[in-house]
């Protein structure tokens, strides 16, 4: 069941490898369907080896319905999420280093860039500390997250939601973008901020932004 979501899910972690979002079997990537079953990655497989049959598919309480591999350490944290945010339809955990870099000394990552405004929505918040594994990593982000599509696991990794699996992945890939500019920008001095109105117009735009959508209203492409 799921084959086309499972097939998807494997090339997505194929992805978070090839954009430096994560080393060999770290992170996960989840899924949830129309009809409430939750699709997670396995634990400790390398993404590169892992094949759709590996995906599990599981209830919104962990009982495995298909799949014979051991399930991620994060799926109570995981499924946590996905009880508690009815808009949420993917979520990609990664260790990425850059954004996991920024959230080891800022407690927030002011957005600072267009294309993080783009793909996340807004500021991204630095959760406290949670162990890996814990339900806790779950809970910190459902009460970080507000409107953004990520947040910042203290001294771990990175949770990237979407109300689907492209948008989650998508917020996760600029998230790395914007904070590996803002780091090289802080070596040499203090980054630009940009203000509330220009934040606001970015993640508008966004909503135009790609293939078969309306053309860019003009009134919104204006000089702030
Ligand atoms: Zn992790």
């Amino acid at each position: 069941m799921f084959e086309k979501e499972k097939a998807q899910m494997t090339k997505a972690g194929m992805k978070m490898d090839r954009y430096g979002l994560i080393a060999l079997s770290g992170g996960n990537v989840s899924m949830r369907m129309p009809s409430g079953e939750i699709l997670i990655t396995p634990s400790g497989m390398i993404y590169e080896d892992m094949v759709p049959a590996d995906v599990l598919v599981m209830d919104i309480d962990g009982n495995v319905i298909e799949g014979t591999r051991k399930t991620s350490s994060d799926t109570e944290g995981l499924l946590y999420i996905y009880k508690h945010r009815e808009d949420i339809n993917s979520v990609i955990h990664t260790h990425q280093p850059y954004a996991t870099a920024v959230g080891l000394v800022e407690d927030e990552f002011e957005v600072n860039l267009t294309t993080l405004a783009n793909a996340c929505g807004g500021n991204v918040k630095v959760t406290p500390f949670s162990s890996a594994g814990s339900v806790d990593m779950g809970i910190d982000t459902v009460e970080n997250l507000g409107d953004s599509l990520a947040v910042i696991l203290a001294n771990h990794g990175v949770m990237a939601v979407g109300e689907n699996l492209k948008q989650a992945l998508c917020a996760a890939v600029y998230l790395e973008e914007a904070a590996k500019t803002y780091l090289s920008a802080k070596a040499i001095g203090e980054p630009r901020k940009m203000t509330k109105e220009q934040v606001t117009q970015a993640v508008e735009l966004f909503h135009f932004y790609g293939q078969g959508t309306p053309v860019i209203p003009k009134e919104l492409v204006k000089r702030i």
